[in-house]
């Protein structure tokens, strides 16, 4: 039996409203990073996403968050793929959550990964204003996404 938590990059779920449906989707099937339970019964303890980006002095209001699903008994902590593909900070975020929480296993990834320059590119147009009061996380999960000179058209 293994407890984990998931963090998310909060460029993803907060600004460009994703729901993780694709993490949870692959967690159930145990796709992607988690394959490694195949033959394990898994408990979601809680997903927390990250305090946004940080200004110099603060990588380590991570801490706070992730304070919030350690302290239930959590074996592994998965940094979402969104993280993954997105985050300059990751590093610095691992190394303070392993000060922290030593016993605590890291592991880098959630769905199976998608192609991490066209999903950048994708987030990208999703955090400017014009496309994100009209598009959200949604329209790349389903390809859907149009970027401004194909909203010409529309
Ligand atoms: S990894 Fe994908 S599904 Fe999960 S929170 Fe990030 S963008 Fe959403
Ligand atoms: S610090 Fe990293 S994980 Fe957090 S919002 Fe910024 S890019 Fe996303």
């Amino acid at each position: 039996m293994a407890r984990i938590g998931i963090i998310t990059c909060s460029n993803c779920t907060q600004e460009a409203n994703c729901a993780s449906v694709v993490c949870l989707g692959d967690m159930r099937k145990r796709r992607g990073f988690f394959e490694e339970y195949k033959e394990e019964e898994l408990y979601l303890i809680g997903i927390i996403n990250c305090a946004g980006c940080p200004t110099l002095a603060a990588p380590e209001k991570i801490l706070r968050r992730v304070k919030a699903i350690a302290e239930y008994r959590l074996d592994a902590l998965h940094f979402s793929y969104c993280m993954t593909a997105l985050c300059p900070f990751i590093k610095k975020y691992q190394k303070v959550i392993q000060q922290a929480y030593p016993e605590l296993k890291i592991v880098h990834g959630t769905h199976a990964p998608k192609d991490d320059e066209e999903f950048r590119k994708g987030v990208k147009e999703l955090l400017c204003p014009r496309i994100s009061s009209i598009q959200d996380m949604n329209d790349i999960i389903k390809g859907t996404l149009k970027i401004p000179g194909d909203l010409k058209d529309t």
